[in-house]
């Protein structure tokens, strides 16, 4: 269902192996194509904190945008397709800024689209990972930022917000 975002029409959700729904490829992707650009409502950690006591989801698809500002669903008795992305230690999609999507590489038909969760966010409660690839983390916990392997495999693809984290703590990192 589209209620806040744009899903390339090259893209289609069903069920998946990694948990749930996931968004697979119905049409060849390539890599740096524009997958998908989130939309919502963006809401503070405070109105977030409010909100999921009826709504427990709004703060798992939240997404951040910039310290105590996050993009989150505007409708919150559906998701949007864009929100079900699954994660993956070893993604084939990315973020650009806060709220692009692209293809990391050249993604084939029936691939599902999975980006790592650990790229945009630093509040994730603690949950086992079951991507299944070699580069699985086993855990994760919303600290991979912090880590410099994680950095270096992530650098093109780490949100304006992560890389501002990491700017306050480390000063720049070089570009690439
Ligand atoms: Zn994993």
């Amino acid at each position: 269902m589209r209620i806040h975002s744009i899903l390339s029409p090259k893209c289609l959700v069903r069920a998946s192996d990694i948990g749930g729904q996931g968004v697979f490829a119905a049409e060849p992707i390539k890599r740096r194509e524009v997958v998908a650009v989130w939309g919502g409502k963006v809401r503070t950690t405070l109105e977030i904190s409010e909100l999921k006591r009826s709504v427990p989801h709004i703060e798992s698809h939240a997404v951040a945008v910039c310290e105590d500002h996050f993009l989150t669903s505007e409708n919150v008795s559906d998701f949007d397709d864009t929100e079900l992305f699954n994660h993956s230690c070893d993604p084939n999609i990315g973020i650009q800024g806060q709220i692009v999507l692209i293809a990391r590489r050249d993604i084939r038909v029936g691939e599902e689209l999975t980006f790592d969760y650990g790229t945009t966010e630093t509040t994730e409660q603690p949950w086992r990972c079951r991507c299944g690839t070699q580069l699985c983390r086993g855990v994760v916990d919303g600290r991979d930022w912090r880590d410099p392997v994680f950095i270096e495999r992530n650098r093109d693809f780490l949100s304006w917000y992560i890389l501002e984290r990491l700017r306050r703590e480390n000063g720049p990192i070089a570009a690439s």
